[in-house]
């Protein structure tokens, strides 16, 4: 048994602050209230909030948390709990795994894939013990993998009742819904009527459908009110991913207002942002399906044929918006160094280069390994994030992967892992005070619960799980920046997973006492 003392409980339903202690007992929470002395462990909670364990309803730590299931990243912010499968990305399910680690993020080649299906992978994840629950969407990107490669076409019927077989499938494996990434090349050419077939077959299930829509710049209302079709004709619950786009405030506002509007018409729609003021990715997601079809060797003769060039430069795609390569920042990376942490316009312009070649050229010195060149693409600003986390139908993820300082991770990176709670926290109740630490905290628990449908998460209550953060309201805060992002955020003094100790007195313990949670298996 745990006992937390002398706390200011903050229960993840958004009412008001109460002192209290918690008994926790097992993987349950015993006792809220005040706790005779008892004969386990006492914990001081004295000035610190005594809060549910946060939620991260759009996470991509799918494979990362094979790599090193410790969570670092993520613990530290008092994270308990995350979603995987988002934005068509994901583990399952898998035929053929070079094809696959298309759509897996943080892939490397020294954890194999050696499942298949759903089933498989919640087993290859829980016996590494994560250190926090994880939640599985059904991810659209493998489906389409699977079905038909990389063909930059509609699903046939064959193909389309392949997918349906496999969706269903894992849904029965214990997935929890489906996601889609309709702007990257494994899924671009998948039309409304094939989403919205397969998306319908998920929504008998009662299960959350999550998409990274088509059109994240010029165009992006028009994708938003696309979703929102989809659900309807679906009769899916519709949780719009990382909706604020990437030109401006004026499409973002649209993009809310279609929301809104399906909201008031009785859809079950709400969405959430990353925290980062910048989009992330491969740079070679700027390449056409049919290239990224090929074998590396096949991709570098392309690469270097003029030809081939031209036509590579037509297509559209999550690095083109606006033409403006000056928003392309190149990361840190072991090929081009010289190059890291500056903008592909002022690269070209030194090498004399159009700025498409240039980044033709960069991968090209890249092809064995291309997933460790990675570009951010600035593209939002604070005033969108403000009005954005302040509205009521959206809550805050990461958009990331869990990493950790050491270990197998600590040479990667991806924005938002060490920042997202820790930042929205300071920010949106420190900074900008636009919320109330009972809402922020709502926001990071109760609301992302009900998202997916968590029924003994997300809230502080007898008989709930024990995912229970201890932070100091003053000190939560994150540490890392843009170019040095891997450093862990402040502030949490304790973190249970499950009534496993996993943050003790700001330090992590060897505590992983995390589930992959399978719905409908209690
Ligand atoms: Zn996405």
């Amino acid at each position: 048994m745990i006992a937390i003392r002398g706390g200011t409980i903050l229960d993840g339903t958004g009412g008001e602050p109460y002192l209290a202690d918690v008994l926790v007992d097992g993987d349950r929470i015993a006792a809220i209230g005040e706790v005779p002395p008892i004969a386990g462990r006492e914990l001081d909670a004295a000035g610190h909030y005594v809060s549910p364990g946060f939620i991260d309803l759009h996470s991509h730590s799918d494979y990362t948390l094979l790599v090193d299931p410790r969570a670092t990243s993520a613990i530290h912010q008092g994270v308990t709990t995350e979603v995987v499968g988002n934005c068509g990305f994901g583990c399952f399910p898998i035929r053929d795994p070079e094809l696959a680690r298309r759509a897996i993020y943080g892939y490397t080649p020294d954890v194999p894939i050696d499942w298949t299906s759903a089933g498989g992978y919640f087993d290859r994840l829980q016996a590494v013990h994560p250190a926090v629950n994880v939640v599985s969407l059904v991810p659209n990107g493998q489906l389409r993998l699977t079905a038909l490669g990389f063909a930059d076409r509609p699903a046939d019927a064959d193909e389309l009742a392949l997918m349906k077989a496999l969706l269903q499938e894992s849904l029965a494996d214990g997935a929890w819904g489906y996601s889609t990434g309709l702007e990257y090349a494994q899924e671009s050419a998948a039309t409304e009527e094939e989403v919205t077939a397969l998306c319908a077959e998920m929504a008998v299930t009662g299960g959350l459908y999550a998409t990274h829509t088509r059109r994240r710049d010029d165009g992006a209302a028009d994708s938003v009110a696309e979703a929102v079709r989809v659900a309807h004709a679906a009769q899916a619950r519709l949780q719009v991913s990382h909706l604020v786009p990437r030109n401006g405030i004026e499409e973002a506002r649209r993009s809310v207002e279609i929301v809104e509007d399906a909201w008031q018409a009785g859809i079950d729609v709400e969405f959430d942002m990353h925290t980062r003021l910048f989009g992330l990715t491969h740079l070679y997601a700027v390449l056409p399906p049919w290239v990224l079809a090929e074998e590396p060797g096949r991709q570098a003769e392309l690469l270097r044929d003029p030809a081939a060039r031209a036509r590579m430069r037509m297509h559209r795609s999550i690095l083109s918006a606006g033409n403006d390569w000056s928003r392309v920042v190149l990361l840190d990376n072991p090929f081009w160094p010289q190059y890291a942490r500056r903008d592909v316009a002022s690269i070209a312009a030194e090498r004399h280069k159009d700025p498409f070649d240039l980044v033709y050229d960069l991968l090209l010195g890249a092809f064995e390994a291309p997933y460790r060149l990675m570009v951010i693409i600035n593209a939002y600003t604070e005033e969108e994030q403000r009005e954005a986390f302040a509205h009521p139908l959206c809550v805050p993820g990461s958009d990331a992967t869990t990493l950790a300082p050491d270990g197998p991770l600590a040479a990667s990176f991806f924005h938002g892992a060490y920042t997202w709670a820790a930042w929205f926290y300071r920010f949106m109740v420190r900074e900008a005070k636009l919320l109330e630490p009972a809402e922020a905290v709502h926001k990071l628990t109760a609301q992302p619960a009900a998202r997916i449908g968590l029924t003994d998460r997300g809230r502080l209550r007898v008989g709930a799980y024990a995912d229970i953060a201890v932070f100091d309201g003053d000190r939560l805060a994150e540490r890392g920046t843009t170019f040095e992002p891997n450093q862990v955020a402040v502030g949490v003094k304790h973190l249970l997973v499950n009534g496993v100790h996993t943050i003790r007195d700001g330090e992590a313990t060897r505590g992983r006492g995390g589930y992959v949670l399978r719905r409908g298996r209690g």
